[in-house]
């Protein structure tokens, strides 16, 4: 009789470690009492998701804020679904949000003792493993076409019981290792699946960091672990990774909690203690209608990474965000830190909501907004040179061009107690600063010649703005200025604040906001911008009295 030891050396006679080779050649880390081992583990199967981020973010400061190590694992044994080039582009992202792994795959080099961090690159290890598994009866080499896999679940199906490959429904689960020999040397294709001793209807407790304790049925399936292109499924490679590479938290996302006990048992067969879990939630956003729903790679631009890149947020404001969900207790805190060292504020999974937070973009803007201001003009000509080199060509001449002018204009109302929270991201910057600047301002009055309120004429903006070109200096502080407007429009039959003129309509034009809007667009070409006073100094009397010849000469 052809005994599981037999098959196992049929199979893989190449195997020569064992398990305990391998525990000899990724010894238990010697790191200090309470340190986390955490890992960030993508499939290298596109873009970096935004829950992707979310997930490594806390991978990242439960080891740090622990002591520990916080490594990246590359999941490619799905190799139909590789996309080339993918894993590095996800640790170049990383990177822009300063999350750097302490060791593991960095893009392109691998670096630490407990590597290979590519599974496709471990196939050696895991066989180890499998080939103990085989020689103990815990996994066997199942023959089953996809045919035969359609019949069963078509049986399942009209019977309404639980789908899979289980039980009295594991064909080959039942063969004799006579036959399973004949078989291997037939040459007849095969996986190897694991034999589950468990039974649904059994319920095992779990512990989890962010959900608690709570029980769940027990795994019954005969999972496939080894696939037939000599690569492990994502149930075994993470089992048999988790504990060689000696991670003490595995935090991944929460449909994983489906699969918790098939992992559960694999620890259990193979004698290893599992690592603790922690299931994020999700990141979730109303859909069109109006139900929650996950982000979705291919409805929303939010649930890319890309998508903020290009827009030109800084990282930190998604960092922070992202941190708002974690946590419900960060936002009070970071308002009270003034929105600086969120690396100082302690994390904790059971401050962590269960249910999906949605993605509110609002927020985003509003931290966007409050960390750009906090920024020195250096520091934003430094963050919009890296951004416009990438993906702003026009921007990053615009600056080129002069950067002390392009510095003045960001500096307006910054460098104070409150300073303004004019911008938010870069990818609109162009837009928003193009007044500026002689040529753009020029070429865009030649487009879409200025619009003043309809309430007055060309002839009364005329007048206004003839009296601000001869008698409105720039050369007095800000108040003086602000008064001499007033009195300015005064004399032309604008009211000095707008609540008299609401009381007396008949005896004005209207009021001092008229006139600063007047100015404000004779200079601007917009509504809005930043504080009037200053970007009339940015501009300098010689190029505000050419653009207001410019009207005047209509
Ligand atoms: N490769 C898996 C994924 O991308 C990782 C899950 C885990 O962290 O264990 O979803």
């Amino acid at each position: 009789m052809v005994t599981d030891k037999e098959i196992a050396e049929l199979i893989f006679p190449e195997v020569t470690e064992t398990i305990d080779d391998l525990e000899k050649r990724f010894p238990v880390r010697k790191l200090k009492e309470g340190a986390e081992v955490t890992r960030f583990a993508p499939s290298p199967t596109g873009f970096l998701h935004t829950g992707s981020l979310f997930t490594s973010l806390i991978c990242h400061k439960v080891a740090k804020d622990s002591g520990g190590i916080f490594y990246v694992r590359l999941e490619d044994t799905d190799t139909k679904r590789e996309i080339q080039g993918s894993g590095e582009e996800l640790l170049k992202q990383l990177e822009l949000f300063n999350i750097i792994p302490n060791e593991g795959y960095l893009g392109s080099s691998q670096k630490g003792n407990y590597g290979p961090y590519i599974q496709s690159q471990r196939a050696d290890i895991y066989k180890v493993v499998i080939k103990y598994l085989l020689e103990n009866g815990k996994a066997y080499p199942c023959f089953c076409s996809q045919e035969e896999l359609d019949e069963i679940r078509a049986k399942q199906e009209k019977a309404k019981i639980i789908p899979g490959y289980y039980g009295p429904f594991a064909k080959y689960r039942y063969l004799t290792n006579d036959e399973r020999k004949e078989k291997i040397l037939n040459g007849d294709p095969y996986v190897i699946r694991f034999k589950s001793s468990g039974n649904h209807v059994h319920k095992i407790k779990v512990s989890d960091l962010v959900h608690g304790n709570f029980e769940i049925a027990e795994n019954d399936m005969d999972i496939v672990i080894f696939k037939s292109d000599g690569l492990p499924t994502y149930h075994f490679a993470h089992v048999v990774d988790d504990h060689f590479m000696r991670t003490t938290t595995v935090i991944r996302g929460e449909e994983w909690i489906a699969s918790l006990p098939i992992h559960l048992e694999l620890f259990k067969t193979l004698g290893w203690t599992a690592p603790k879990y922690a299931h994020l939630p999700v990141i979730m956003k109303i859909g069109e209608n109006g139900n929650k729903r996950k982000l979705s790679k291919r409805l929303d631009n939010e649930a890319a990474v890309s998508y903020f890149l290009k827009d030109g947020y800084p990282s930190e404001a998604l960092i922070m965000y992202l941190m708002t969900i974690a946590n419900s207790n960060f936002e009070e805190w970071i308002f009270e830190h003034k929105f600086e060292h969120m690396e100082d504020f302690v994390f904790s999974f059971s401050k962590m909501s269960l249910e999906g937070a949605l993605f509110d973009m609002g927020k985003l803007n509003f931290f966007s907004r409050e960390i750009l201001s906090k920024k020195t003009k250096e520091e934003i000509r430094d963050m919009a040179l890296a951004y416009s080199k990438t993906y702003d060509e026009k921007l990053y001449n615009l600056i080129k061009s002069d950067e002390n002018f392009f510095m003045e204009i960001m500096n307006i109302e910054r460098e104070k107690e409150n300073p303004r929270k004019d911008y938010e991201k870069f990818g609109n910057l162009y837009e928003s600063i193009s007044f500026f600047y002689k040529d753009l301002y020029d070429a865009s009055i030649k487009e879409n010649p200025l619009q003043f309120n309809e309430r007055f004429s060309l002839e009364n903006v005329k007048e206004v703005i003839s009296k601000v070109k001869e008698e409105l200096s720039i050369n007095q502080d800000e108040q003086e200025w602000f008064s001499n407007m007033k009195a300015i429009g005064e004399t032309l039959g604008f009211a000095p604040n707008g609540k008299l003129y609401k009381q007396n309509p008949d005896q004005y034009k209207g009021s001092v906001s008229d006139v600063a809007e007047m100015i404000r667009i004779s200079l601007t070409t917009r509504r809005n911008s930043p504080n009037l006073y200053y970007v009339m100094k940015v501009l300098g009397k010689e190029e505000c009295d050419r653009r207001f010849n410019l009207l005047l000469q209509k």
